[in-house]
């Protein structure tokens, strides 16, 4: 499970000033005060869209600002009053103040919504100032301003599509072509820090989280080297697209493939193969590959294993064609596809290390190999470091070389590309 965090800036509308005016009667030379009121400020106002999956739309606006209510004016009239201003998150979106940590709103069901920053109430026309003293008052108040405040918005993300296939098959290709194809997606964390999750985003506005799933080979179901643990991000994917390689280059059959990379999903969990699966029929450039995806559309009438035939696109990822009526699909089936129920616990873990050096932190080993580090100190430091921004993340690894984590690591047998958790984040630990 990965953290998606933003911070960004709200500034709720300014109340509009209230006015300083006099009545102007044919007759009567000079009349009382007539001045209105302003209009009250627009609020902020975070509401769930659930068609949204990721906070990725903060990373081009990061700041907000409702409108001013109108000022008033003679006559006495009011003001208009500013409409808010709506900010769509994706449901379970928590919403903190950047300073001080509160929680100012969690967005969990589909139709919650939080104002964050309040307008400014309308400022006072002199008609409101006239006393018996004073009949005829210049006074008028200014609108009170709108809330402003610095809030972070956290996500937790899950990969909604998960890339399975035979080693080579293309899924490092496509992940890369469909996550960097727009360089403001390039920066994005994940993309750098976790290689195998990124972000894609479709011109019409939608976006998902897409996982490579590498290891995933004959035997992995087994608890083999990596593969289990990918497995568990299987588990998790509401689509599946299952690439094959239609080049044959490699010697073995696409039909072939495809039904061992099924029998390991089955061996894991049987429920997995109920849910959608989208074949990916990959290197449609090379030669034989038209000639091997007709034979493999006539094998997959035998198949037995999936619970609905799947659709099959064929693409290149290494020309791009293709790509985009696939991921249009796969958007669309993430639309239709509830989400399933998560069966195995967070993480699963059993301490083969415990130790807690005076330092402050604690490490501990996943059954699957994971290094999981915890500690007061440790994670607190790792609480206050903004994983956006690299500079913070360097400044991160200094801390926790000082406090001797990397020691620790290497001390109990972390070897290069061992992946390392703590709290919700995970990386890879390179000597
Ligand atoms: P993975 O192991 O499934 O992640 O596969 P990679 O993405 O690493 O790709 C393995 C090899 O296949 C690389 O040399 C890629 O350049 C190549 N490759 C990937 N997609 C295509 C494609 O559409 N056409 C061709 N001709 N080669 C591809
Ligand atoms: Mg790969």
């Amino acid at each position: 499970m990965f953290v998606d965090q933003v911070k960004i800036n709200v500034k709720a509308g300014n109340g509009g000033n209230g006015m300083v005016a006099f009545r102007r009667e044919k007759f009567v030379p000079n009349g009382g005060p007539a001045g209105g009121d302003g209009g009250r400020g627009g609020n902020v106002v975070f509401v769930v869209d659930e068609g949204l999956r990721t906070l990725m739309d903060f990373r081009y606006q990061r700041k907000f600002k409702a409108k001013s209510g109108g000022n008033g004016a003679i006559k006495s009239m009011t003001g208009r009053g500013a409409e808010d201003t709506i900010i769509k998150v994706p449901q379970g979106t928590t919403i903190m103040d950047a300073e001080t940590d509160q929680v100012i709103g969690d967005l969990v069901a589909p139709d919650d919504s939080v104002i964050v920053a309040h307008g400014g109430r309308g400022g006072r026309g002199n008609i409101h100032f006239a006393s018996p003293k004073n009949p005829a008052p210049e006074i008028a108040e200014n609108g009170e301003p709108g809330e402003e405040r610095e809030i972070r918005l956290e996500l937790k993300v899950l990969a909604d599509v998960g890339l399975v296939g035979f080693p080579s098959v293309g899924k490092s290709t496509l992940l890369s072509t469909v996550t960097s194809a727009k360089p403001k997606i390039a920066e994005y964390h994940f993309t750098t820090l976790v290689p195998n999750l990124g972000m894609v985003r479709l011109p019409d506005g939608r976006d998902f989280v897409m996982a490579d799933l590498p290891g995933l080979i004959e035997g992995a179901a087994n608890g083999v080297g990596l593969g289990f643990q990918f497995l568990r991000h299987v588990e998790r994917t509401r689509v599946i697209l299952h690439l094959i390689d239609m080049s044959g280059l490699e010697g073995r059959t696409p039909y072939d493939d495809f039904e061992k990379i099924n029998q390991e999903l089955q061996t894991y969990d049987p429920d997995i193969l109920k849910r959608p699966q989208i074949v990916v029929a990959n290197k449609m450039d090379m030669p034989d590959s038209a000639e091997n995806l007709a034979q493999f559309k006539e094998d997959l009438k035998q198949d037995t294993l999936l619970a609905q035939t799947p659709e099959i696109f064929a693409v290149s990822a290494l020309t791009h064609d293709g790509l985009t009526p696939l991921l249009q699909r796969t958007a669309d089936m993430l639309a239709e596809t509830p989400q399933f129920p998560v069966k195995q616990p967070e993480v699963a873990t059993t301490a083969e290390y415990n130790f807690q050096p005076e330092a402050g932190f604690t490490l501990n080993q996943d059954t699957d190999g994971t290094w999981i580090l915890g500690g007061d100190k440790l994670v607190k430091l790792f609480k206050m470091t903004d994983v956006n921004h690299e500079e913070s993340l360097l400044r991160f690894a200094r801390q926790m070389r000082g406090m001797g984590v990397d020691d620790s690591l290497r001390e109990h047998g972390a070897k290069n590309g061992d992946l390392v958790k703590i709290d919700d984040f995970t990386f890879e630990y390179m000597a």
